[in-house]
């Protein structure tokens, strides 16, 4: 048994602040939460002054499998799947060493993403706990199709959708939209599926009690994948010819719906406004601030591993993207809230992750200073736990007493 203490802890319950709190934890599970001196006594007791200790980050949309140095369509015949798996065990730990002990990756071939995430939990690699949606379900030639998941009809998606599942899927993921990143691929301002189609998605992965993400940039495919009952909606960008038009009537239904929005706002968002101009982010970033008041349930989520405007989005920029929701106007509390217990909800993930209470995993983060005040001071690590395990900060597993 193991206590760690701090100047506060942050449960992840909205609002909830243990000023001199401890977690008592057991191998990799936490046992109790509280004030100083409720956990009794423990074999180790690590005292962390000055301090915030809070769940472990969420990032709810990453690609593993990219690392935005090669042309995926090019990669698809010119790396290995060897290769790829060590390259995506090592921006497993990039993820890992940023403060996320939860990523879902919402798209990757060959099931690569199944290997890594065993092997993460059987503790032959250092990363976060990953949810995996394996092969996007996409039209033939359609967006992301060379990762394998091309299916144009209801038999061939609901085909998919089943191997997928079989292989071991955690979710599935559907490119309701075309987007920005395959050549020849409709853009994101068209839609690939109908409402109905959509429908064989949610029904296929709902009768395994899966989530489904849906990639929706274009106002259609948005309402096609908020009917048809999916439980995120990707990058929800209100895409059209001509840049970001937001709508308000869409996104109140979209609200009212509760499903959740991963905006997929990422780090290199300013480098990206002098690259692709001002008014094309402002506008994405004042659909979201909009979407906020709309009262949408929005999510964190960088899309981690795809190259922006020809800046890398790498693994390890967790925390510049919460700058973002900053930036947009978001409160501290509210963005930590959205990168902790409401991605994990969202991600199917919250009976296990998300906030710190008796029962789920011992996954949490020990930072210098106060987040609530200074967001930034997520940057200031002193402590990564993945289900008990300690991470150092050069991602080195450092401590092998999890077994309990
Ligand atoms: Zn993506």
């Amino acid at each position: 048994m193991r206590i760690i203490r701090a100047a506060r802890v942050l449960t992840g319950r909205p609002g909830e602040v243990i000023a001199e709190g401890e977690v008592l934890i057991d191998g990799a599970t936490i046992v109790s939460v509280g004030p100083r001196g409720s956990a009794g006594e423990a074999g180790e007791v690590v005292e962390l002054p000055g301090h915030t200790v809070l769940p472990g980050l969420v990032d709810a949309h990453v690609h593993l499998g990219f690392d935005a140095t090669v042309d995926p369509v090019t990669r698809r015949s010119a790396e290995s799947d060897h290769h790829l798996l060590l390259r995506m065990a090592e921006n497993a730990r990039k993820l890992v060493s940023a403060g996320v002990t939860t990523a879902r990756d919402l798209g990757g071939r060959d099931f690569l993403d199944l290997a890594l995430r065993d092997a993460i939990e059987e503790g032959l690699a250092v990363g976060p706990h990953l949810v995996a949606a394996t092969r996007p379900i996409t039209i033939t030639g359609g967006h992301c199709w060379y990762m394998g998941g091309e299916a144009d009809d209801e038999v061939a998606i609901r085909r998919v959708a089943r191997e997928n599942l079989r292989a071991g899927a955690d979710c599935l993921k559907v490119m309701a939209s075309g987007g920005q990143m395959t050549p020849g691929a409709p853009p994101s301002w068209v839609p690939q599926y109908t409402t109905e189609q959509l429908r064989v998605v949610v029904e296929e992965a709902g009768a395994r009690g899966k989530g489904v993400a849906a990639h929706a940039h274009a106002h259609a495919a948005i309402r096609s994948a908020l009917e048809a009952g999916v439980t995120t909606i990707e990058h929800c960008s209100f895409f059209t010819p001509s840049g970001h038009r937001y709508d308000a009537e869409l996104a109140d239904l979209v609200a009212a719906g509760g499903t959740y929005v991963c905006p997929t706002l990422h780090g290199v968002f300013w480098r990206s406004r002098e690259v692709l101009g001002a008014e094309m982010l402002d506008d994405w970033l004042s659909g979201v601030a909009a979407m906020r008041e709309a009262g949408v349930r929005l999510i964190a989520g960088t899309d981690a591993g795809f190259v922006s405007s020809g800046v890398a989005n790498r693994a390890d920029g967790f925390v510049a993207s919460l700058e973002v929701f900053a930036e947009a106007g978001f409160g501290n509390a509210e963005i930590i809230e959205l990168a902790t217990v409401r991605a994990a909800d969202a991600c199917g993930v919250g009976e296990a992750a998300g906030s710190l209470e008796a029962g789920k995993r011992a996954d949490l983060i020990a930072v210098a200073g106060d987040p609530l005040t200074c967001l930034s001071d997520l940057r200031n690590l002193a402590l990564v736990l993945v289900s008990g395990r300690s991470v150092s900060q050069t991602g080195v597993d450092t401590v092998t007493s999890s077994a309990g």
